[in-house]
């Protein structure tokens, strides 16, 4: 039997295309409009296969499809990466996001790490929330969905966990709502550079490989995945990978000596069960491969001395995380580096671009946010946002924090607006222009 080309394929189930409806696209226009499928993206934007030459896989060069034409491209849907998004909308210019999986949230969601820490600081003694704008707007309309969250208000002495779906569901909303433009399951591999500045990303997808041109790009992969592909300096990291679970079904009251049965969740009987994990390399794929395998082994382990405890028989696994726990794997190498003795010093930066909430070592300071974090030395047109600014090796573990990613990503999203509105580079904007804009939106600076 004949095989079926896709463009016969496409004919024979009764699919239109521009092409068919001539609207034929050349070079460098963007290829995509809506829900429309396009002729020939595929064998365009796979290229030729590769070969082997002496032995070596040779991939041959080719000319990319441009999917996009953009303002701010955000790449990574993760925390930073859906505030930062909402944040450039919101400031007036046009954004588009590129996410590898299918859904919002990255590590908070698909990661199941579900307590927002660190909101709030003792001020005066009292208890105050710090994340205001943005991170405060999300956390607020994820409470007021049924099971949305649990401690979130201005009562609660904790800070507030919320549910997974929900969240996804709030997040997507939102940016949909907002009208930016979202490509979900696109895994952006490499940077489109002129010099030192940044054109756009390349990303992997089903329709093969496309390009992005845009006038700034964020990182928001949370790994440094654009900046380092664009050739800014990075610092490596090896920290503990987890891998996240809920278990159902679970008894009210304190957990028996020795068993682990995590945190409170927004629906009833359900915990959320924090996994240290080794050390590792995450940007290693067979250290990424042997954590997933190790770490399910493991809750699994734990899940059979749970259901051999009187008592406990039918507590159940409910999920585990469709995204490994990366804690750090990449940090850039900034303008300025957000270090924990200048924090204790109490430092003030003229360029603050968000006050976040105390953490442990922090000594019950809250925390000030150098825009500088986020601006790399040499590269242009190119921000970093999330779990990837600089910091040093104490304050990445509190600027890798879900509240503070909120802070970042709002401050990007703005600064990268006003670059583009000014004319100007993320580098050059006006300091006191972009906290106007963050203060416009909501944020606290102090
Ligand atoms: C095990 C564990 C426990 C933690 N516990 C807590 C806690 O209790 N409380 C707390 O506040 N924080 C905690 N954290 C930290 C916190 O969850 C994360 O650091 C934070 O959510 C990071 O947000 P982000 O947006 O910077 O990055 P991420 O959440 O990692 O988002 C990055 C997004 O980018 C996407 N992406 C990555 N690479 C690409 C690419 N090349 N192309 C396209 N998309 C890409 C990812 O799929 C993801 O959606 C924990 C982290 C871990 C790993």
């Amino acid at each position: 039997m004949r095989s079926l080309n896709r463009r016969d394929f496409m004919k024979a189930v009764g699919l239109t295309s521009l092409a068919a409806a001539g609207l034929r696209r050349v070079g460098a226009q963007p290829i995509h409009e809506g829900s429309a499928i396009v002729d020939r993206i595929t064998e365009a934007s796979r290229g030729d296969a590769a070969f082997i030459d002496d032995g070596r896989v040779i991939q041959p060069q080719r000319e990319v499809p441009v999917f996009r034409d953009t303002d701010v491209l955000v790449v990574g849907g993760g925390t930073a990466g859906v505030a930062a998004a909402l944040a450039a909308l919101r400031a007036g210019v046009k954004v588009t996001i590129v996410e590898r999986y299918g859904c919002f949230g990255g590590l908070w969601t698909a990661g199941l790490v579900l307590i927002v820490l660190c909101t709030h600081a003792p001020i005066d003694g009292k208890r105050t929330k710090m994340v205001h704008g943005i991170g405060d707007e999300i956390l607020a309309r994820i409470d007021s969905k049924k099971f949305g969250a649990v401690n979130y208000g201005p009562d609660s002495t904790r800070d507030a966990t919320t549910d997974p779906e929900v969240t996804k569901y709030v997040l997507a909303k939102m940016l949909r709502e907002e009208g930016v433009d979202i490509i979900l399951n696109g895994w952006v591999t490499n940077a489109i550079m002129d010099g030192d500045t940044i054109k756009g990303v390349l990303f992997e997808s089903k329709s093969g490989c496309l390009a992005i041109r845009a006038k700034v790009v964020i990182d928001g992969s949370g790994d440094g995945d654009v900046f380092d592909a664009a050739g800014a300096e990075s610092v490596p990291h090896v920290h503990r990978i987890g891998l996240v679970h809920r278990l159902g079904n679970v008894p009210e009251g304190p957990a028996p000596e020795g068993l682990t049965l995590g945190g409170v969740t927004p629906i009833p009987g359900v915990r959320w069960v924090n996994m240290q994990g080794p050390q590792g390399d995450s940007l290693d794929v067979q250290t990424l491969t042997d954590c997933e395998l190790d770490g399910r082994e493991a809750i699994w382990n734990r899940l059979k001395r749970i259901q051999e405890t009187p008592g406990y028989e039918n507590v159940f696994l409910l999920d585990v995380a469709s995204q490994l726990g990366v804690r750090a794997s990449r940090t850039l190498v900034g303008t300025t580096e957000l270090r924990l003795e200048d924090v204790l010093e109490k430092k003030e930066y003229p360029d603050v671009v968000g006050i976040g909430g105390t953490y442990s070592f922090l000594k019950g300071l809250p925390c000030p946010i150098p825009y500088g974090t986020m601006v790399p030395q040499r590269v242009e047109n190119l921000l970093a946002t999330g779990r990837c600014v600089a910091a040093d090796n104490t304050m990445l573990n509190y600027t890798r924090l879900i509240a503070p990613c909120m802070l970042l990503g709002q401050a990007a999203g703005a600064a990268a607006a006003l670059a583009v509105q000014e004319n100007s580079t993320p580098r050059e904007v006006n300091i006191a222009n972009l906290q106007a804009l963050l203060r416009q939106q909501g944020a606290y600076l102090g």
